[in-house]
C-alpha cells in the first residue's frame, strides 16, 4: 500500500481514519513524539542522546528527527505501509523527508489533506461534551451523539463538561496557526502532484471509502 502523509486541522477526524487504516490495512502509525520516545529507548549513542534531550526538555533538532524517522520507516512494522502524522511539520522538514526517501530509494506515496468546513469544525469542537466520570464523548449539535438528558451521561449518569479550550476563540487560534504552518507544505506537495484533498464533512464511512479509493488508484505520481 502507498505510504501516507496525513495533514488535517485538529477536529477534522484524522485520528479516526488513521485508526481505521491501521486496523484494516495494518498501516504503522508514526508520530514524531512517539518515534523519538521509541528511539530513545534503544541503548546506543543516538538513543542516549535523544533520551537526554527529552528528559531535559530540549528541542530535538531536525537532523535527529530525520535519523529517527529513517530508522522507523525501515523497520518491519512499516513494510505494509505507514502513516506519517505530525511530520513533516514545515517546509524544511518536507524537504528533509524527501532526502531520506531518496537515500532509501523509497516512494513518498500520497499526501492526504483532510479538510472540513469551518462551520462544521466549530460545531464539532464547541458542541463537544465529555463525561467527568467515564470519559464518554457527546456532541450537543449532533442528534446522533447528543445525550438523552442535557448535561448527563447516557452510559453512567455522570455529569458532562466542556473542555476549557473547546471554545471559539481558542479554536480560531488553533486553525489560524495550523494554516500558517501547513499552507507551504500543501503547496509543496501540490506541485509534486501527490496531494489529495478529502472533505471530511460527510459521514465517516463515506470519507473512509474516499480515502481507500485514493490508496487503490494509480493516478498519484510517486
Ligand atoms: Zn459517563
Amino acid at each position: 500500500m502507498k505510504n501516507i502523509i496525513f495533514l488535517a486541522v485538529q477536529g477534522a477526524g484524522k485520528g479516526t481514519f488513521a485508526k481505521k487504516l491501521k486496523e484494516k490495512y495494518h498501516y504503522a502509525h508514526i508520530s514524531t513524539g512517539d518515534i523519538l520516545r521509541e528511539r530513545a529507548a534503544v541503548e546506543d549513542e543516538l538513543g542516549t542522546k535523544i533520551k537526554n534531550m527529552i528528559d531535559n526538555g530540549i528541542f530535538v533538532p531536525n537532523d535527529i528527527i530525520y535519523e529517527a524517522i529513517e530508522y522507523k520507516i525501515t523497520q518491519p512494522e512499516c513494510e505494509k505501509g505507514y502513516i506519517l502524522d505530525g511530520f513533516p511539520r514545515n517546509l524544511e522538514q518536507a524537504k528533509g523527508y524527501d532526502e531520506i526517501l531518496n537515500k532509501l530509494g523509497k516512494e513518498l506515496g500520497v499526501v492526504i489533506n483532510l479538510t472540513i468546513p469551518n462551520e462544521l469544525l466549530k460545531q464539532r469542537i464547541i458542541g463537544r461534551r465529555i463525561c467527568r466520570d467515564c470519559g464518554a464523548i457527546y456532541n450537543i449539535y449532533n442528534d446522533e451523539f447528543k445525550p438523552k438528558v442535557d448535561g448527563v451521561c447516557d452510559k453512567c449518569g455522570g455529569k458532562l463538561y466542556q473542555r476549557e479550550d473547546d471554545n471559539e476563540e481558542a479554536m480560531n487560534t488553533r486553525v489560524k496557526t495550523y494554516f500558517e504552518v501547513t499552507e507551504p507544505i500543501i503547496d509543496y506537495y501540490k506541485e509534486k502532484g501527490v496531494l489529495k484533498t478529502v472533505d471530511s464533512s460527510s459521514n465517516p464511512e463515506t470519507v473512509f471509502k474516499e480515502i481507500e479509493k485514493i490508496l487503490e488508484s494509480d493516478d498519484v505520481n510517486n
